[in-house]
């Protein structure tokens, strides 16, 4: 029997994670199509023309799978900079250290009483949850709801959060009980390292992307770049890009964004309209990531800061000069920083393109980051629109996505990835990389996948 020719979609951690383990299994009937002409997605790096290099949004390494820390070892060995991470919420004027809720003390007093009292009328809330508006005002009150999680979640997922589902939570928001919040108030404790990411990796050379580079001799003789999938053949198991070559599978691994995927499938035998509702549920978010490049030295180990006033355009801004020195120009981090800032938007609610530097550069001269005379200081500014930023958790997503990837299954069809699966709460390089390998490892050794269920 000839062996099973797989097409991969799309070069991103999904698909290098696939690649590297047909490469890892001498498996030799595979191709890999991308449609810019680098690998990497959106876990890739650049640099501007004044040196400065800028990920596509804050991004830090961390994992406990061992597969693939393993795999971090293997491919960039010791040329990363571990690091404590040391984060901040800033609001009224305040520096308050993350968790929010966990260090609500650094708060004005009337303020830290707000949310106590909230804690408290909480504990004897007995609404039904059903969405994750709801879900924060019974675990946090209203105080901390008002105050921080409702206005920073809103700036990031920019819709409604009635809109939302709860159950993506686990590990990403720090649930604490209210002994312990009450105890870190009264003995001025600072709660500081809840979380998987509380110690992070970044690559020494190239940003993030400096990692996913290194996939490149997995890769080598078998990418095709510049191939945009514009259509895919159901019926005869051809994939079509937009430069009209199209090429034949017989599985498929899909790693771009599976709404847009849907509307590509086409079949002359089965109806595919019902699919296109299902798609409806799927909705995203997009980000602005503006970096600003400063020939200035930044003192302090501030990782990054989280920013939940209307007041300020950004949700968060990352010290990224901080995490390599090789992020500034030739490495002079005595002379240069650089900050990161990210700010959302859906297609709902675009936000104007034209002012968003300058916003930005006012925003953080507002929060206190950079002063007035620092605008002398910045000698680059880099804009990245990400369309597809935020993979969102709607309370339509699990039954639309279930009834799509059942269709695309019985049509060997995998769609993998953090907007090919659709999940944020697998949606990070160490699940998108073990996503691609173990995907591999279903189609040609029948093994049960773990991170995508
Ligand atoms: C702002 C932000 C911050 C993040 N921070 C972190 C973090 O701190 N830690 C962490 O672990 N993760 C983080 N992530 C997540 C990380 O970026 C993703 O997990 C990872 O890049 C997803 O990999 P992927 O291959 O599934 O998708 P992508 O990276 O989106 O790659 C998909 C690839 O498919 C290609 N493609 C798309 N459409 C087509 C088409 N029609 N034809 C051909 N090719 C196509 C794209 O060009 C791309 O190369 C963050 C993401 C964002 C947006």
């Amino acid at each position: 029997m000839p062996s099973k020719r797989i097409v991969i979609i799309g070069a991103g951690p999904t698909g290098l994670g696939a690649a590297y383990r047909l490469k890892e299994l001498g498996y030799e009937n595979w191709v890999i199509y991308e449609k810019e002409d680098y690998i990497g997605g959106l876990s890739s790096s650049f640099k501007d023309e004044k040196g400065f290099t800028w990920d596509i949004g804050g991004h830090v390494m961390f994992s406990n799978n061992e597969y693939f820390n393993n795999l971090i070892d293997h491919l960039i060995g010791t040329d990363f900079i571990s690091h404590g991470r040391e984060s901040w919420i800033r609001m009224n004027g305040r520096w308050i250290p993350y968790p929010f809720q966990n260090n609500i003390r650094y708060l004005p007093k009337d303020l830290t009483r707000q949310c106590l009292e909230g804690l408290i009328s909480a504990q004897n809330d007995k609404r039904q949850i059903s969405n994750f508006e709801d879900w924060i005002y019974k675990t946090f009150g209203e105080g901390i709801a008002k105050l921080f999680m409702i206005p920073y979640n809103m700036k990031v997922w920019k819709i409604p959060l009635s809109q939302m589902s709860y159950n993506w939570i686990a590990e990403r928001i720090s649930i604490v009980r209210i002994e312990r919040i009450m105890k870190n108030i009264t003995e001025e404790l600072d709660d500081i390292d809840w979380g998987p990411n509380n110690r992070f990796k970044f690559p020494l050379h190239g940003g993030t992307g400096g990692f996913f580079n290194k996939f490149s001799p997995f890769v080598s003789g078998r990418i095709d770049y510049k191939k945009r999938l514009i259509n895919i053949d159901i019926d005869s198991k051809l994939v079509i890009f937009s430069d009209g070559k199209s090429d034949r599978y017989d599985v498929l691994i899909n790693t771009s964004p599976l709404d847009l995927f849907i509307r590509m499938v086409k079949s002359k035998k089965i109806d595919t309209a019902y699919l296109m509702e299902k798609a409806y549920h799927l909705k995203h978010s997009g980000v602005y990531v503006v970096g600003i490049g400063l020939k200035k030295k930044t003192e302090g180990t501030k990782c990054w800061v989280y920013f939940p006033e209307e007041s300020i355009p950004f949700y968060r801004m990352t010290y990224f000069s901080r995490y390599s020195p090789n992020n500034v120009p030739d490495g002079a981090i005595n002379t240069y920083s650089s900050l990161m800032c990210e700010i959302s938007f859906t297609e709902d609610k675009p936000t104007s393109e034209n002012e968003f530097v300058s916003l930005t550069v006012n925003g953080l001269v507002n929060a206190g980051i950079l002063s007035e005379a620092d605008r002398e200081n910045i000698v680059s500014k880099w804009l990245k629109k990400v369309d597809y930023a935020y993979p969102i958790p709607t309370l339509g997503r699990d039954n639309s996505l279930r009834e799509i990837q059942l269709f695309l299954e019985d049509n060997q069809i995998y769609s993998r990835g953090r907007f090919g699966a659709w999940k944020y709460e697998i949606g990070n390089m160490d699940h998108s990389v073990m996503m691609g390998v173990e995907v591999v490892n279903k189609i040609l050794c029948s093994e049960k996948e773990n991170v995508w269920r």
